[in-house]
C-alpha cells in the first residue's frame, strides 16, 4: 500500500473511531431525551386516568347524605333495640348496596357502633363493630355532609368510604357510611401500556394496577406515621412493605426509576399531584422503548456515518489513484521527453555530420566540376590558341618574305579562331547566368516546328532526317518559346551526333499529351553513364566537339518550366529523351 493510501485509511479509521466514541458518549443523553419524550407522552393517559378516578369518586359523594335522610334510620337510632326495625333497616340497606354496587352500607350510632349493615347476613360483617376511630366517622359526626377517605381495613379489602351525619331535626344522632371496593376503580387501568399507582402524602401506595405494589411505601415510613396508621387501623400494618425505588429526575414531573427486585426493568415515572385529595398519581412505563429508540437512532446515525465514510474512503482512494496515475503519467512523460531530447540530440549530431558530409561532397562536386570544366576549357581553348599561334608565326614569316596574300590568309584564320573562342565564351556565360525569364502558355507543336527549321540546315548538309507527325489537338504547355526551342534543338543535335556513323540517320519525334519523345537509333547511353549525362561538362565527345553543357542547360531550362527531362535507352536500341511539361490552364491560355 502506498503512503497516500495508508494515510487515507488512517484518516477514515480515525473519523470512524471518533464517530463511534461520540456515539457511545452521547447514548445516555439521547436515551434520557427519549425518556423525557416518553414521559410527555405518558402524561396524557395519566391525566385521563386521574380525571376518571376523580369523576368516579365524586359520582358517589352525594349518596350517603341522600340515604341518611331516610326516616327509618332516625327511627332505628332512636330505638336501637327494636328487632323488627333492625331487620327492616338491614334489608333496606342491603338492597341499596346492591343497587349502587357498594361493598357495604352501614349505620353507626354516635358512639361509633354499627347497628345496621347491608352485610348483616355475611360473615365478617361490620355489624356490631365500632368505628369511632375512623376519621370519616369523626368528620361526619362533626356535621360534614359527606366526607371520604381511603383505607384498608382489617379485612384486608381496600375500601373507599363516604359518610354523612344522620340528623333528627337539628341533632346528629348517627352516621351513615358507604364503602366501595377500591379495585373497582383500578379495573379501568388494566390493559393500558403503563402501570398506574396512587400514593398518599406519605408516599404510601394504596392503589395500583400492579396488585403486588398495594400497601407499599415508596420511602421508609417514620415511626410516628406508622403509629398513626396502626392507631387508625388505616392499613393492614402487618402487610406494609417497602417498595425500594431508586430514582433519577428527568424533569419536574418525570423521573427514571429502578425498582429493586425487578432487575430487568427500570421505568419512566410520570407524576401528577391531585391537590384536593393530596394524592400523587403516577404512570410507570418501561424504559426499554426509549433505550431501543436511542439505540435505533445511534444505529441509523452510525450506518449513515458508515455510508458517508465509505463514500469518503472511495472518493479519497479515487483521488489517490488519480494522483498516482497522474504521477505515473508525468513520470512516463518525463522519461519520454528525456528520451526524445536524447534522440533529438543524437539526430542533431547526425544532422550536423550529414551537413558536414554534404558540404564536403558539394565541395568535392564543385572541385570535380571545376576540374571537368578546366579540362573542357583547356581542350576548347588550347586547340584554337595553338592554331592562332602557328597562324600568327606563319603570318609573320609571310610578311617578312613579303608574301602578303598568304599572310592575309593566316590573319583571317586567326580572326575565325577568335570568333570560335568568342562562341565558346558566350556558351559559358549563358550556362553561368541562367537568367530568370518569364514563362507562359505555349503551343508545344509550334515550338517544335521552329526547332525543326533551325536544324534544317544541318540535316541538308549531313543527309539526316527527322520523322515527326504533329498531333491534331493543340497542346498548350507552360514554358518559354526560345528556351524550349533551344532544348529541342539540343536533343536533336545530340541524336544526330550519336548516329554520326550512319548514312541515313533518322531522329523520331513523338508528341503525346505534354510529353515530347526524341528517339535515335545510335548506340544509346552507356548504362554506367546514364546518371552523369546531365552533369555540366560531362561529355564523351572528342575535344572540340562538345563542352558537355547541352544536357545540363536543357535540364535546368525544363526544370525552370516546372517540367522534367529524362533519358533512357530504347529496348530496340538507341536513346530516348523525354521532355514533359506542365499543361497550361484554360485561364492561362485565354489570357494569352
Ligand atoms: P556534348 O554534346 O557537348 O557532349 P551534352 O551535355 O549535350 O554535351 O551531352 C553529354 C553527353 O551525353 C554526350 O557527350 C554523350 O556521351 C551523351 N549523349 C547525349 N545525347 C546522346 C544520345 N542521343 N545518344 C547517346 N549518348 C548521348
Amino acid at each position: 500500500m502506498t503512503l497516500a493510501r495508508r494515510r487515507i485509511f488512517g484518516l477514515v479509521a480515525a473519523i470512524a473511531l471518533i464517530t463511534a466514541l461520540v456515539g457511545a458518549l452521547s447514548f445516555p443523553a439521547l436515551e434520557r431525551q427519549y425518556m423525557r419524550q416518553q414521559a410527555a407522552q405518558d402524561a396524557v393517559p395519566l391525566n385521563l386516568a386521574a380525571e376518571g378516578l376523580r369523576a368516579a369518586l365524586e359520582r358517589y359523594a352525594p349518596l350517603p347524605a341522600l340515604i341518611a335522610e331516610r326516616s327509618e334510620l332516625t327511627r332505628l337510632l332512636n330505638n336501637p333495640n327494636d328487632p323488627a326495625l333492625i331487620n327492616a333497616v338491614n334489608e333496606d340497606l342491603r338492597q341499596t348496596a346492591a343497587t349502587v354496587k357498594a361493598s357495604d352500607v352501614y349505620l353507626m350510632d354516635i358512639s361509633g357502633r354499627t347497628i345496621a349493615a347491608a352485610s348483616y347476613r355475611e360473615a365478617g360483617s361490620y355489624l356490631g363493630r365500632n368505628f369511632d376511630y375512623q376519621s370519616y366517622f369523626t368528620q361526619a359526626l362533626n356535621g360534614d355532609l359527606s366526607s371520604f377517605s381511603v383505607y384498608g381495613t382489617t379485612t384486608g379489602e381496600r375500601g373507599y368510604f363516604y359518610a354523612a351525619p344522620v340528623e333528627d331535626g337539628e341533632r346528629i344522632v348517627g352516621v351513615l357510611a358507604i364503602k366501595f371496593n377500591i379495585s373497582a376503580f383500578e379495573s379501568i387501568w388494566r390493559g393500558a401500556d403503563s402501570e398506574f399507582m396512587v400514593a398518599d402524602r406519605n408516599d404510601f401506595v394504596f392503589m395500583s394496577s400492579r396488585p403486588d405494589w398495594h400497601f407499599r411505601a415508596m420511602r421508609p415510613l417514620s415511626d410516628a406515621t406508622l403509629r398513626l396508621i396502626a392507631q387508625n387501623l388505616q392499613y393492614p400494618i402487618d402487610r406494609i412493605d417497602l417498595l425500594p425505588i431508586t430514582s433519577t429526575p428527568l424533569n419536574d414531573d418525570a423521573q427514571q426509576v429502578y425498582i429493586e427486585g425487578e432487575p430487568r426493568e427500570s421505568y419512566v415515572l410520570t407524576s401528577l399531584h391531585l391537590t384536593d385529595l393530596d394524592w400523587t398519581m403516577s404512570a410507570l412505563s418501561p424504559r426499554r422503548p426509549a433505550t431501543l429508540r436511542a439505540l435505533n437512532t445511534l444505529l441509523i446515525v452510525g450506518l449513515t456515518a458508515l455510508l458517508a465514510l465509505t463514500a469518503l474512503l472511495a472518493y479519497l482512494l479515487k483521488q489517490a489513484r488519480q494522483a498516482e496515475a497522474l504521477a505515473k503519467e508525468q513520470e512516463a512523460k518525463r522519461v519520454l521527453e528525456a528520451a526524445v531530447a536524447e534522440r533529438t540530440a543524437d539526430l542533431q549530431t547526425a544532422l550536423g555530420d550529414l551537413e558536414r558530409t554534404q558540404t564536403d561532397l558539394i565541395q568535392a562536386g564543385k572541385l570535380s566540376a571545376l576540374g571537368q570544366m578546366s579540362a573542357a576549357l583547356s581542350h576548347e581553348f588550347n586547340q584554337p590558341l595553338a592554331a592562332v599561334k602557328s597562324y600568327a608565326d606563319n603570318a609573320a614569316e609571310f610578311l617578312e618574305r613579303d608574301r602578303l596574300p598568304e599572310a592575309q590568309d593566316n590573319i583571317s584564320r586567326i580572326s575565325k579562331m577568335a570568333d570560335r573562342m568568342a562562341t565558346i565564351s558566350a556558351h559559358l556565360r549563358n550556362f553561368a547566368r541562367r537568367p530568370q525569364q518569364a514563362t507562359g502558355p505555349l503551343l508545344f507543336n509550334a515550338v517544335i516546328q521552329d526547332a525543326l527549321a533551325v536544324i534544317e540546315m544541318r540535316l541538308t548538309s549531313e543527309g539526316g532526317q527527322v520523322a515527326y507527325t504533329p498531333p491534331e489537338a493543340e497542346i498548350w504547355v507552360v514554358g518559354g518559346h526560345v528556351r524550349l526551342q533551344q532544348v529541342i534543338v539540343n536533343l536533336i543535335n545530340n541524336a544526330l551526333d550519336a548516329m554520326e556513323d550512319q548514312s541515313q540517320p533518322v531522329v523520331t519525334l513523338t508528341l503525346a499529351d505534354t510529353t515530347l519523345l526524341v528517339r535515335d537509333t545510335g548506340p544509346g547511353i552507356e548504362p554506367t553513364k546514364v546518371r552523369n549525362i546531365f552533369d555540366p561538362f560531362f561529355t564523351t565527345k572528342a575535344p572540340g566537339k562538345g563542352l558537355g553543357l547541352g544536357l545540363s542547360i536543357s535540364y535546368n531550362i525544363v526544370s525552370d518550366f516546372g517540367g522534367t527531362l529524362s533519358a533512357a535507352n530504347h529496348p530496340d536500341g538507341g536513346a530516348v529523351f523525354s521532355v514533359t511539361l506542365q499543361p497550361a490552364t484554360v485561364v492561362e491560355v485565354a489570357a494569352q
